[in-house]
């Protein structure tokens, strides 16, 4: 697979590739396109066009009513709406959908009426800047709802959300779409003296306000840089199964997913002859064959058990240690045995040892490398850049890369669970 040769990200783009590699090189790599559009991101759509016609107005000095405002959101809805439109829970109509847009626009227009709180700059605005990325240029923008200047002259930097999810605070202060163009806003206007991030949650009612301090915002250049350098050297682009998958685009084509993308829309007849079908389905019956072999030897150990208890006292009552019988001998031998404290019995007991044997010459005698920690911590990258770089150079120098295939078998509950 060739690597990506991109020059631009975008915030959307760049959390394509973190949520899942295989989907960014489907969308921007390989640029398949596709027609599908959720519910959801309609709906969504309709209700940004709707606060794009009630700003343009008040830019001009005018207060449209509500009434004109709900119309531009139905208009919209009434252009733009196409039964290819999924609806993934069937329990709500699209008119159940149209309502609740009518009711993101009643809540977020009752709620900043008359829209004198800042005074707004433009509208979908594209914003951006240049990041140099070992030495390479790349561009770095995307599309801001609203830019405004609040009244204590800080820009905000303002965003809608139709979701029905509304997340912590902490989120917002984590996230990175605004944070960029934080970045860009500063670099277009550097008298800028502060920047306001605002997350409007319609359907909730709800704004999250958050603010980044320049070290933050020169920490997340790096983060940007490191993860477009992570992109530029992917030439795999795994695919990464989470709950997202449930609204891909891609599912027929993710190795993940498009078996059954396709067994699903198979008939009976078909389904009977699909050779991956027929394997599952031996599977299946192996691994059932399993559980019961295995909860058999189970049942045979607890026998074992309880015999040898038996055989103890049997040895003691008679004072010997073997016991013979027709077919062999038990022997009933006795040693010491040391149990040291670990992480789950005794985690404070397990770290003074451990600090103390470290500070004492036979800290080396006693200590080993834990390779598993090592190529844990460097695929997850979940170190600071410096011991990443070390772990990398050991990594690259030392681990003999192979393919190896597994093959795990999930029963449709399992998987439904997950
Ligand atoms: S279905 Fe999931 S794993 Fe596959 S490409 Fe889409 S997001 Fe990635």
């Amino acid at each position: 697979m060739e690597s990506d040769s991109s020059t631009k990200f975008s915030p959307s783009k760049l959390n394509t590739y973190q949520d899942c590699p295989r989907r960014y090189r489907y969308r921007y790599v390989e640029k398949i396109k596709r027609g599908t559009q959720t519910v959801e991101a309609f709906l969504g759509t309709c209700v940004h066009t709707a606060f794009e016609k009630l700003y343009e107005q008040i830019g001009h000095g005018k207060l449209p009513p509500l009434e004109e405002i709900l119309r531009a959101f139905e208009d919209e809805w009434s252009a733009g709406w196409s039964p290819d439109i999924e609806i993934k829970d069937r329990s709500y109509a699209p008119e159940d959908w149209k309502e609740l847009g009518r009711e993101c626009v009643k809540i977020y227009y009752d709620g900043h009426k008359p829209f004198d709180e800042n005074r707004t700059v433009a509208v979908e605005k594209r914003v951006g800047f240049e990041l140099m990325v070992d030495g390479a240029p790349y561009r770095i923008e995307g599309f801001v709802d609203r830019l405004a200047l609040g009244k204590d002259g800080a820009f905000e930097i303002h965003d809608y959300k139709t979701g029905k999810t509304l997340p912590p605070q902490s989120d917002a202060d984590s996230d990175w779409q605004l944070a960029i163009y934080d970045l860009a806003v500063r670099r277009d206007w550097p008298d800028t003296k502060a920047v306001r991030l605002i997350w409007h949650y319609v359907r909730h009612g709800k704004s999250l306000v958050s603010t980044r301090t320049p070290e933050q915002l020169a920490a997340l250049e790096g983060e940007i840089a490191a993860l477009i350098r992570t992109i530029k050297q992917d030439h795999e682009f795994a695919p990464h199964k989470t709950a997202l998958c449930d609204w891909c685009e891609y599912r027929d084509l993710c190795p993940l997913f498009a078996h059954g993308e396709k067994v699903a829309s198979m008939s009976f007849e078909a389904l009977k002859k699909d050779d991956g079908v027929r394997l599952v389905d031996q599977m299946s019956a192996a691994e059932s064959k399993r559980k019961e072999l295995r909860d058999k030897l189970r049942e045979i150990e607890r026998d074992e058990d309880a015999l040898r208890d038996s055989l103890i006292r049997y040895a003691e009552q008679h004072g010997v240690s073997a016991v013979a019988g027709l077919e062999g001998e038990v022997s009933i031998t006795e040693k010491d045995e040391y149990h040291f404290p670990t992480k789950t019995s005794s985690p404070e007991a397990l770290e003074a040892l451990e600090r103390e044997l470290r500070a004492s010459p036979l800290w080396k005698e006693v200590s080993h490398l834990d390779a598993k920690r090592l190529l844990d911590g460097y695929k997850r990258k979940e170190w600071p850049e410096a011991l990443l770089k070390l772990a990398e150079d050991a990594v690259s120098r030392y681990a003999k890369r192979v393919k190896e295939k597994t093959v795990r078998f999930k029963r449709k509950k399992e998987i439904d669970e997950d």
